[in-house]
């Protein structure tokens, strides 16, 4: 019996994927076993002491200790709007074209809120992050799959959208360098989404989360830089994964300033922004961090991607390695399903990853893991691996 029912939006979403390997994992650790896990894509190493030191001593400075500015600290959304000048040439106003996140998460699900009426058609990319849908769905929008499929390099296909759904649309999302498949879009790419965006007059709400992870140098391009991207365009950016920085929360909007202040008005009414000294240590990770820095942790993911997905080919894997991010999404072998590997996985190794089914039904089929864990932990988990034959 239950005394309070969920709201209907609650009762719409998926059922949580994870909860029942979440209660295997918990039975396993009860059980003695030693169990590592693949699938969270969280940066094990430490934040950087100059954005570490720079939070401490704003911490102390009693004007910070006051609510924050709603739209974010002017010094961090200059910092924002500086940062997409220097590294893209994109400018943006920090004024009316910029607004600072609790983390992009945050954004992504209240931009749902700021545009999607009931019945509206969103467009997510599937597999996904799933924020996008889920959000829509909260909104009473209606979640349209764009399929990423291996055979066009995980890049949706927009002229496959029907005229009718097309038409019905107020939002698409998309994500490159992108969470699960690891692949990235070319500047064409980009080109091509704002133009469907324009021409059906869709707001297009590019997630940059892992730019500055493309792991053969450099960083990836952003719908910014588009031709007329500005028109429909509102793009976000985080911290965390750049610059190890998961459990700070800190990210920022910028783009088009009708969706930026349609996302500021429901930020306004719903949270009051983060601690304006931490937005400091955001402008101190935006402005100083070395690209040595950046350089560091693309070898050492790339490293990581490398060595697993040789270890994968040994265990009867088609693992190939991704061109960007910390993932490795990988083919599971005829005759399985991805949650039969991931159980053999598990009960068998000890070693946990995620079902592809778990970021959308056209994830079946493929594993992601996240080689997001210390190299003498991943280096177990992949010796295990090596040794299931599958
Ligand atoms: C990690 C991740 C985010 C969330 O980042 P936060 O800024 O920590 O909220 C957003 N999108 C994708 C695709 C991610 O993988």
């Amino acid at each position: 019996m239950t005394r309070f029912a969920r709201a209907e939006r609650l009762q719409k979403i998926p059922p949580y994927l994870f909860a029942e390997l979440d209660r295997r994992i918990a039975a396993k650790r009860a059980a003695g076993v030693d169990v590592i896990s693949l699938g969270v894509g969280d940066p094990d190493r430490p934040t950087p002491p100059h954005i570490v030191e720079r939070l401490a001593r704003e911490a102390a400075r009693p004007e910070w200790h006051r609510y924050p500015s709603y739209v974010g600290a002017p010094e961090f959304r200059r910092a924002a709007a500086r940062w997409l000048e220097r590294n893209y040439g994109v400018q943006v106003d920090p004024d009316r074209e910029v607004v600072a996140l609790i983390g992009s998460k945050e954004g992504l699900a209240h931009l749902c809120w700021a545009l999607v009426n009931p019945g509206d058609a969103v467009l997510v990319p599937d597999p996904g992050y799933p924020v996008y849908r889920t959000q829509a769905v909260f909104a009473g929008g209606e979640p349209v799959e764009l399929p990423l499929r291996a055979e066009r390099g995980f890049l949706p296909d927009l002229a496959a959208v029907p005229e009718t759904v097309a038409r019905r649309a107020r939002l698409l999302f998309l994500n490159y360098p992108n969470n699960p498949t690891g692949a990235t879009a070319t500047a064409a790419d980009f080109a091509e989404w704002v133009a469907f965006a324009r021409r059906h007059g869709i707001a297009f709400a590019h997630d940059a989360a892992y730019v500055d992870l493309a792991l053969d140098g450099g960083r990836a391009p952003i719908a910014l830089q588009a031709p007329g991207a500005k028109d429909v365009t509102i793009e976000f950016f985080s911290l965390s994964k750049p610059y190890n920085m998961t459990g700070w929360r800190l990210g920022f909007a910028a783009g088009n300033a009708e969706l930026v202040q349609a996302l500021a008005t429901v930020k306004e009414n719903t949270d009051s922004g983060q601690f304006t000294a931490l937005q400091m240590a955001g402008v101190e990770a935006l402005e100083n961090t070395p690209e040595a820095f950046l350089e560091e942790m693309r070898a050492l993911y790339r490293r990581r991607l490398e060595k697993a997905a040789a270890a994968l080919r040994e265990a009867g894997f088609d693992a190939r390695r991704p061109r960007a991010t910390f993932y490795l999404w990988v083919p599971v072998p005829a005759g399985y399903t991805a949650e039969q590997v991931a159980e053999r996985m598990l009960e068998e190794a000890g070693v946990v990853v995620s079902p592809g089914t778990a970021y959308g039904r056209h994830g079946a089929g493929y594993i992601r893991l996240s080689l997001t864990l210390p190299d003498e932990r991943l280096d177990e988990a992949l010796d295990r691996i090596r040794r299931l034959k599958f």
